[in-house]
């Protein structure tokens, strides 16, 4: 009897550790349904739901949480929907600069990379970073070296180029002139020495930053987020997507995180670590910590976006503070979402 009854203990706890899924993100912004075409929200939509299906799959075959992530990011990396290596924006200079990076919650060990330009995945190199390297973060031609020497798949700039996000480009270079003559904008860069007028969002913005955050069946966290960064950002600038802590971050005491939205203010905010600290040491759960950080700290210093998360429970959170984001999760109980606008 007791026999029995400690089996049955352990079947139950065995079940309620069991619970794995993942969350996903395709960027935040001025998305509104009435801008946008049935077909493009099909695209969208199910673009989504394969980048699910990717990582799914590998988290139900007993696989590890930081593979989930890198299918998942791999399957908008390689599509022209999103701002990530295919569909990468355009820097000032007319070129693709990419970021991206990956945690894992179990060792805390992470690997980023920033300022490619040649490599096809930019979030397998961060995993190689992170697995082959001393290093946890690398950049620019570096980067690509050590890339190169790992065997990872590069591609010529070409590759990157795409008609629409050329156009963006050149629309917010056209917007630089009039923007530089508006008296609201004069007087945010006269009071604040850290803004600048090549980094004022314009009411439209849309960032179309890629991430996912997975817990597998053995409770491992990890999260990735992989970037082209901003249109018509310049000096080499490079966002919060590929800072640990920023755009990224993952424990698994706590959660996994990956971050969409303006960098600079994520990265002043350390908002990914910020979800997870205001967890540990403040007992939060992910939905308090979440929200508290997206909707209330980064809303009063003036950053938008937002992020997505899951925590060691296998509890979801997806809170922006934009119009839109692209988003969507699934979990092993069968719990499943993907949406786009604000009120879904
Ligand atoms: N966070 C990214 C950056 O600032 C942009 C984005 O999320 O789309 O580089």
């Amino acid at each position: 009897m007791k026999k029995l009854l400690f089996l049955l203990l352990l079947s139950f706890s065995g079940f309620a550790q069991l619970k794995y899924g993942l969350v996903i993100h395709g960027g935040a912004g001025t998305i509104l349904r009435e801008n946008m075409s049935a077909e493009a929200e099909k695209a969208y939509r199910q673009k989504l739901d394969e980048s699910l299906a990717a990582g799914y799959a590998i988290l139900e075959q007993g696989g590890e949480a930081t593979d989930a992530v890198i299918a998942a990011i791999q399957v908008m990396e390689q599509s022209e929907l999103f701002n990530a290596a295919k569909g990468a924006v355009f820097t000032h200079e007319g070129r693709n600069e990419m970021d991206a990076s990956i945690m894992r919650g179990d060792d805390l060990n992470a690997g980023a990379v920033a300022g490619v330009r040649h490599i096809k995945s930019p979030i397998s190199a961060a995993k190689a970073v992170m697995e082959q390297s001393p290093h946890v973060l690398l950049s620019g031609a570096g980067a690509e070296e050590f890339a190169t020497e790992q065997g990872l798949e590069m591609a010529d700039t070409s590759y990157f180029f795409t008609e629409r996000r050329w156009k963006s480009l050149q629309r917010a270079i056209e917007r630089e002139k009039p923007e530089l003559d508006h008296d609201d904008q004069k007087k945010a860069v006269e009071k604040s020495p850290k803004s600048s007028l090549i980094y004022s969002v314009p009411e439209d913005y849309k960032f179309g930053t890629v991430g996912c955050a997975a817990l597998d069946k053995n409770g491992n966290l990890a999260a990735g987020t992989s970037t082209g960064g901003m249109t018509n950002k310049r000096w080499n600038r490079i966002g919060d997507s590929p800072i640990i802590g920023a755009g990224t971050y993952a424990n698994n005491a706590t959660c996994a995180v990956s971050s969409t939205g303006h960098g600079e203010y994520f990265i002043r905010s350390v908002v990914a670590y910020d979800i997870s600290a205001l967890m540990e040491y403040q007992s939060l759960s992910l939905k308090e910590a979440s929200e508290k950080v997206v909707i209330k700290k980064l809303v009063e210093r003036g950053g938008s976006g937002g992020i997505i998360a899951i925590d060691k429970d296998g509890n979801v959170s997806m809170p922006f503070n934009t119009k839109g984001m692209y988003r969507g999760f699934r979990l092993s109980n069968g719990e499943a979402k993907i949406a786009i606008y604000e009120e879904e």
